[in-house]
This record gives C-alpha cells, structure tokens and sequence, in this order.
C-alpha cells in the first residue's frame, strides 16, 4: 500500500514503520527530559551564556552590532541549529565558491557564520549573518602551462605557487574566526562538528527523510540514467529490503541511502535533471544519454555515489551509520 502523498508529491510521514522508534518512544522520551533538564542545569556555566552576559553587561553597548537598529543576535546566532548550517552550506554555489581545498571548505567558513555571496557580487565574497563583516577569500591563480612539461621553471613556479597558497589558506582559516566584529559571537564559539554530523539522536528526523526520498526517487525512477556503481554491499541492502518490504529497486536504495535526491529545473524549453547532496551542495548532472559530473574527473562511464560527494561531506563519512539506525 503507498504511503499518503501531499499535494507537493512529497510524503508527509515515514512510508514504512520504524521499529526503533515504536520499540524505544519511552527512552526518547526520558532523553529529551534528561536534555533539558541538563539544559536547565548547565544554563549557568555553560560558556555561550557567560559571554552573552558578559557583552549585556560590558561591553555591547558601544558596539558596532549595537548600532544596528535591526540586528538581533538571537536571531542570527544560532551554533547548535543544524538546518541554519546547511542553509550555509548552500549559500557556497559552483559560480560563487571557486576554492578547492581540503581545509578551508564551505563546511569550515559556515561553522563561523559565515555565507557567500551570489555570483553577481564576486566570488568567493563571503559575509558574516550576524555581524555582516566581509572576508573576501583571493589565492594565487598564477596558471601553469601544462603543455610545457619537463619544464623546470614551471616546476618551481607550480610549487611556489601551492606554498604560498598553502600560507594564504592558513591566513584565512585564521581570518574565518578573527574578521568578526569585536563582539560577533561566531568568533569565539562556531558551530561544533558534532552539529553536521548524522546523529543517532535526531534518528527519527533521518529515517524519515530517507523514507520520503526513497519515494520520490521511486516516482521518477525513469529519470535515473546512468550506470551507478554498487557501494551497499549484501547486507547492507538486506536492512533497506527489508526496512521497505522489498518494494524499490537496488538502485534506489543506494542512491537514497548515499543521500542523493532528484532535481529537475527547466530553462525554457530544456531540462535539466541532476542528483544533489543537501548535505555538501555537490551535484551529479545526469542526462537522457550520459552523465556530466560537475567538477570532477571520475570515470565517466560509472557514477561513485560516494566518492562524488566533498570528502568533508557528512553523508559520506556517516551512510553506515545511518543503516545502523533502522
Ligand atoms: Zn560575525
Ligand atoms: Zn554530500
């Protein structure tokens, strides 16, 4: 029996019974108690509440974020909310985040409350949501002439060039806390890692978007063309089987589980339908006849639902842990 669907074609409940949380309703419950009761608790050593009173009482009132008759801390400052760290996240879009490094990722700058900024202001601008200061992010972009190889000039320019970049990457990792404004909270107290990665605690929240995008995979499955490389292994995909009653295709359960859902934009009359990541933006193009990756170089011939995604990306270092929540 197909699960209620709502006018958006999306379901509003999980699709199938999740025993977990039928078998351990209680335990969540005491949980979400014992939360806030230690919540309550710590309220008065917990070190975000020793600033903000600290700011209250010394020091916000010749602030500049004081000076800004529209700006609530409150409202912008929010470490611990994961849905804002996402929203983030996306805000780092192929035409306005053009820095490829393993350290200063999009995942790094929105820990500190920082957004980029469309395309049409530049690239690689980025703000922050609570004191609006601006960083603006320039590496060495010196061009090495591949077609000259064997060239040791060029060798030295090349490995001049990834030093200094190096430097400059550390400089601005050091410029993501320090570039606040004096009493910007994000300076001081960024958004923990725990907070992007999946949790067992918020397993319900999980399952059930898992369960949505298995559906709405299923709806459109003749868009999914591509060869897609197996990662779930026997096992693996017995707990999905078996968690749906055998009802979807291999293919839609490892594309769903590797966290992967289905865009179409249209451009007049052409279309466009592309796999993305909610979790690190990155996008897989797929097309009637191939598949286009966005900038990456993999084998065109298979789609690595894992290693396309950003290697800081929580789904690709957590989709295991997710099956251990069903
Ligand atoms: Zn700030
Ligand atoms: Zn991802």
């Amino acid at each position: 029996m197909p699960p209620s669907r709502t006018r958006s074609g999306v379901s509003s409940t999980a699709p199938y019974s999740i025993k977990p949380m039928l078998n351990i309703s209680k335990t969540i419950e005491r949980l979400t108690s014992n939360k806030k009761r230690l919540s309550d608790e710590k309220l008065s050593t917990n070190k975000t509440i020793e600033f903000f009173s600290e700011i209250k009482n010394k020091r916000l009132r010749s602030s500049p974020l004081k000076e800004n008759p529209n700006f609530s801390i409150y409202n912008t400052y929010c470490p611990y909310d994961k849905a804002r760290l996402l929203r983030r996240i996306h805000s780092y879009g192929v035409l306005n985040w053009t820095i490829d490094d393993d350290r200063l990722t999009p995942l790094e700058c929105a820990r500190y409350g920082w957004i980029c900024f469309p395309a049409v202001n530049g690239k690689n601008h980025l703000r922050c949501v609570t004191c609006n200061s601006s960083l603006i992010i320039k590496l060495n972009e010196q061009a090495i002439d591949d077609d000259d190889d064997d060239n040791d000039d060029n060798d030295r320019e090349e490995k001049f060039s990834e030093e200094l970049n190096a430097k400059l990457i550390s400089s601005y990792l050091d410029k993501l806390s320090t570039d606040h404004t004096e009493n910007c909270p994000w300076s001081i107290n960024p958004t923990p890692y725990s907070t992007y990665a999946i949790s067992s605690y918020d397993y319900q929240e999980v399952l059930t978007k898992l369960g949505e995008t298995i559906q709405e995979l299923n709806s459109n499955k003749d868009k999914l063309k591509g060869n897609f490389k197996k990662i779930l292994n026997f096992e693996e995909l017995k707990i999905l089987k078996d968690w749906t009653n055998n009802e979807y295709e291999d293919k839609i359960l490892n594309i769903a589980l590797l966290g992967w859902k289905l865009k179409i934009q249209e451009f007049g009359t052409k279309k466009i339908i592309f796999l993305q990541c909610n979790t690190c933006n990155r996008r897989i193009l797929l097309d009637d006849n191939h598949h286009i990756e966005i900038s990456s170089d993999i084998d065109k011939e298979e789609i690595d639902l894992c290693g396309e995604h950003k290697q800081w990306c929580a789904i690709k270092n957590g989709y295991k842990s997710i099956l251990a929540l069903i």
